[in-house]
Parts: structure tokens; sequence; C-alpha cells
């Protein structure tokens, strides 16, 4: 019944572009033994208790993770929350990071240590990430473009909040790297305010997961090609565009046997299959074929590019566009780009922005077949 309550009120708050701005849970730092934070005229509540208190002038607080332990409290996933402070005049600090919105403490009953989630509108969120995410002094049409997409992912992780988890997203590269106030710059501030509420909507009108890289290679996959999963409206499309930027061609090799343990891993994994035979022959294979084709006696194994590369890790494949064939008896591997390749190409996005392609015209290159759709503004 919760769910859908929540549902139906994410709903309405997608229909209505009067809507306030919603904020977004994410988590900053993990398995932290010891949290201090600082702050102007802190307010506390300590969950666990019921309490609240007020703080007059600057203050710093200090939770030790092991002690917050209480197994009589109800949790969920494992996680409970502790404490949430704020400050009504100011920023709060963790370390040497200042955060807007609330820093929220969770207890991991099973490890004793804490888990730090920064609760933030997600207009600052934005503003600040979009510095990790791109570069804050790149031109502004490349930022908007980024900002649409970013928020759209956070906004459609947003509808997922009630799956029991105590955050949305998490601020590393399997969501989004998110920044502290001081990430942002003044062309972040304005890519974020120009672009305000606005998301991707596929096809049939339902918020789009978008996903954005670093540097495609030459072309854009699509989620299915990567994951698994078909998301709707996506395109593979053609750029040229990131060619002259970033990260060159690389090449790698890999040791016969270190192939078929991998592709061997992948098949049990994704396939419900194994390699029986080790006698491997790799099929002629080109960059943007998003899958490996290999004999492996006389059995075709056909495994998607981007399963070995999870395995194989970033630092040996760092895009899902390379073609491998085999010399004396190795595997030499040659590539392009960086990052997984679906959506949004970061680089190519500079380039078009520097030939003079506005916000809009940069994201319909990269999803064709998506709509910008306003869903609250302030
Ligand atoms: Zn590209």
């Amino acid at each position: 019944m919760l769910r859908t309550v929540c549902l139906l009120s994410f709903i309405t708050l997608l229909t209505s572009a009067h809507a306030a701005v919603p904020s977004v849970k994410v988590l900053i730092a993990k398995s932290l033994h010891n949290v201090v934070v600082e702050g102007m005229d802190l307010h506390k509540i300590i969950h666990t208790q019921h309490r609240s208190q007020q703080y007059n002038g600057r203050k710093s607080i200090s939770f030790n993770c092991s002690s917050q332990r209480n197994k009589k409290q109800t949790v969920q996933n494992g996680s409970l929350l502790i404490a949430s402070l704020s400050s009504p005049t100011g920023l709060i600090s963790w370390g040497k990071h200042k955060y807007q919105g609330e820093l929220q403490l969770l207890s991991d009953t099973k490890t004793e240590r804490c888990d730090l989630v920064n609760s933030i509108p997600l207009e600052a969120y934005i503003t600040t990430l979009l510095s990790k995410e791109m570069n804050g002094t790149w031109p502004v049409e490349a930022l908007k473009a980024q900002a649409v997409a970013a928020r759209t992912y956070a906004y459609e992780r947003l509808s997922k909040s009630n799956s029991g988890k105590l955050y949305d997203l998490e601020s590393s590269e399997k969501d989004q790297v998110s920044g502290t106030f001081f990430d942002a710059t003044e062309k972040t501030l304005l890519a974020s305010r120009e672009t305000e509420g606005e998301i991707l909507i596929g096809p049939s009108g339902k918020i789009s997961p978008a996903f954005f890289h670093s540097k495609c290679g030459g072309k854009t996959l699509r989620p299915d090609q990567v994951w698994g999963g078909v998301e709707e409206g996506y395109r593979s499309v053609n750029c040229t565009f990131c060619q002259k930027t970033g990260m060159k061609d690389w090449n790698a090799k890999l040791k016969n046997t270190k192939l078929v343990n991998m592709v061997d891993q992948v098949l049990k994994k994704y396939y419900s299959d194994a390699i029986i035979d080790q006698n491997i022959r790799i099929m002629p294979d080109s960059l943007h074929n998003s899958e490996l084709r290999l004999y492996a006696g006389d059995r075709l194994h056909i495994v998607k590019k981007s399963y070995l590369r999870n395995l194989a890790g970033r630092e040996v494949l760092p895009s899902n566009n390379f073609i491998m064939s085999s010399k004396n008896n190795e595997i030499h591997v040659e590539g392009s780009g960086y990052g997984h390749g679906v959506g949004l190409c970061q680089l190519g996005a500079l380039e078009l922005a520097k030939r003079g392609y506005n916000y809009r015209q940069i994201l319909s290159f990269y999803f064709p077949r998506h709509k910008i759709k306003t869903a609250y503004y302030q």
C-alpha cells in the first residue's frame, strides 16, 4: 500500500510541473569507524532515541559508530537511520568536505560501522555533480546536456526509492559522482538553473534512465548491448566528435588461457553454459560488434564483450568497443573509447558544444527518440 501511495505521489510529481524540487539521498561514504561533523547552529536528531537538540554557534559533533549499534531497533536491509544533522544558517562539514542539505548517519547493524548520506535538493546536487562528471569550465551547453542527463538518472532512481534502501544513489562510478559545495562553478550553476526540472522521457512518456559515459570511441551502444536489459527509446548512434580528445585508442594482450577462463566464467554466470574444449578460435571481429564470437572446439559461443570487461576490469579493457584477435598464442585487443558507451558521450558533447550545438541538439543527437520534459520548477 505504502509503495502504491509513494508511486502515485511520484507520478503526481512528474505530471505537475509546479511540484517542489525533490531531494535526493546520496551515499557519500561507507564503512566508517567514526564520524565527525561540524557546522553553525547545528540541529541534531537522534532517531534511535527520538530526541533532537539545537546548538548555537559553531559546533563539532563526534559519533563512534560501534556504540551506535542497537539490535532492538527495526532495520531496513541491515541499515538503521541513527542521526540527522543540518545547519539552518550554513553548510555542514564532514572532514574537508562541505555539504548543503542534511547529513544522515546510517548504522550497519552487522559491521558496527557507519555509512554517511547527504540528503540534498536535486538542483543543488546537479550543480555540484557537473564539475565531477564533466568539468566546470566546459562550454555551458555541454554542461546543460549533462545536467539534464544526470537529473534524469537521479529522478528515475527516486521513483524506485521505496525499495527499502535508505539512500537513492551512490556517489561513485556505479551511479554518478557527486561533488561538494565548492565544486560548483558559475557555469555549473547556470547549467542547472537554465535546465531546472528538465528530464528526458522515452517515446511512451515514461522517465528514461539516461546513461552517459566519457568517450564512446566512434559509436554509442544501447543498454541491451551492454547490460542485457532493454530500455525504451535507445539507439546506437555514430559519433565522430570524440575522436580527437580524451583517451587515445588503446590495446591490450591476454594469454589464451586467460581468455578461456574469462569466457568460461561469463558462460557460467550469464548463459548457463561452459567451455568444454580449451582450443579456442576467435571469429572475425569488428570494433562495434558488441558480442564476441568464438569456437571452443567445434562449439560456437557468443558472449557480450561488456561481460568480459566486467571480469577483466577497466584497466585492462577501458571500453566495450574493442576487437579481439589471436596472434602467436596470444589474444590481441585493440579498443577505442572510455566507459560503457551507452547514451551521452561526454567528450562528443564537448565537441558539439564547441561547434555551436545547443544542449537540446546535443541531447537529441545522443537520445534521438527521447523528449525533454519539465518535471518541476521553483
Ligand atoms: Zn563519442
